[in-house]
């Protein structure tokens, strides 16, 4: 449980950050909150020969409305997520997820920009910034760019991120009209993770779903949205049984995870209840 001896690098700022992953390569890494590096650094599963801590960056710790959209800087803890008055108004299902994240000593280090870079597969923001079409704001050396959350995640702990590139910065938009968003897990009971975790976020106009966008984490080797439920439920009329026969369809076509607590066909089946769970309460929210 001891890391390899590593040089550490405290940057001063977000170039600074960015000159010395250019320096180093691939032999750095970035640690923010340490909750997912750390573990990894000390069973050896991760090397790095330099540690860029990037946690004194205070000016990547924000959450701002910005017009329509709620921009949370990379930093930002999952404790100020779930306890932010913004986000829990306008993002309802946003602040629900970080508050499940782990335990209280997670959510106090833990940062959305080191849970969004590190692609766990069943952890939570995953499934709920892809169920809200965020953007992640990444910043290297040719300065930022903006990739959407459904071209962000590529596989188990893999994203579009550049080595030498920083998350700075999550953008979420609203949801307007008649919106109701709501996230339910099933957390391992050791770790807290997503055996399965369901976003949902449901637009109701005249009585009919008009937008409706389902995510999961947990079921997969990486997050995904499910566009047979949303296809299901699109255009329909919004009452229980229609969402109750909608998400019956969860994770059709899809090979879920099968391992020694929960076999993938198990995961299949509670991929259908918190999916059931998830658009009822964003429905009782819409109406
Ligand atoms: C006991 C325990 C229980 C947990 N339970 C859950 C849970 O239920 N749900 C859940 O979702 N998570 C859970 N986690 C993980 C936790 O949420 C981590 O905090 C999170 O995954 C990583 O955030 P961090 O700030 O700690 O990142 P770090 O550990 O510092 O970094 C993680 C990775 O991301 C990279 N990185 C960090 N910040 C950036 C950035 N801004 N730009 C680019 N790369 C970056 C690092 O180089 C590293 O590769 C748990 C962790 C522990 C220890």
């Amino acid at each position: 449980m001891i890391p390899m001896a590593f040089e550490y690098h405290r940057a001063a700022s977000v170039e600074e950050a960015i000159r010395l992953l250019e320096q180093y390569g691939p032999d750095a890494k970035v640690l923010a909150g340490g909750h997912s590096l750390t573990p990894l650094m000390k069973l050896r599963f991760a090397q790095p020969a330099h540690v860029i801590d990037i946690g004194r960056l205070h000016e990547l710790r924000y959450i701002r409305e910005e017009g329509n959209v709620i921009a949370i800087g990379a930093l930002t803890l999952h404790r100020t997520v779930a306890e932010s008055a913004t986000v829990r108004q306008r993002i309802p299902v946003l602040a629900e997820a970080a508050f499940r994240i782990g335990d209280v000593q997670v959510r106090n280090m833990g940062t959305i920009g080191g849970s969004l870079a590190h692609a766990d597969p069943a952890a939570d923001y995953p499934a709920v910034v892809l169920a809200l079409e965020a953007e992640i704001v990444a910043q290297g050396p040719a300065g930022r760019r903006t990739i959407r959350a459904r071209d962000f995640f590529r596989g188990p702990f893999t994203t579009a991120l550049q080595p030498n590139e920083l998350i700075v910065e999550v953008r979420v938009p609203v949801p307007s009209g008649k919106t109701g968003s709501a996230y339910q897990k099933y957390p391992h009971p050791a770790s807290g993770f997503a055996v399965v975790g369901c976003a949902a976020v449901l637009t109701v106009d005249a009585e009919t779903c008009r937008d409706v966008r389902v995510a999961f984490t947990g079921v997969a080797t990486q997050p995904f949205r499910d566009t047979v439920v949303e296809d299901a439920l699109r255009g329909q009329r919004a009452d229980e049984a229609t969402v109750r026969a909608a998400a019956e369809k969860a994770a059709e076509g899809v090979q879920p995870l099968g391992d020694a607590f929960a076999s993938a066909e198990y995961r299949r089946h509670m991929a259908k209840v918190y999916a059931r769970r998830a658009l009822l309460q964003a429905l009782t929210r819409a109406t």
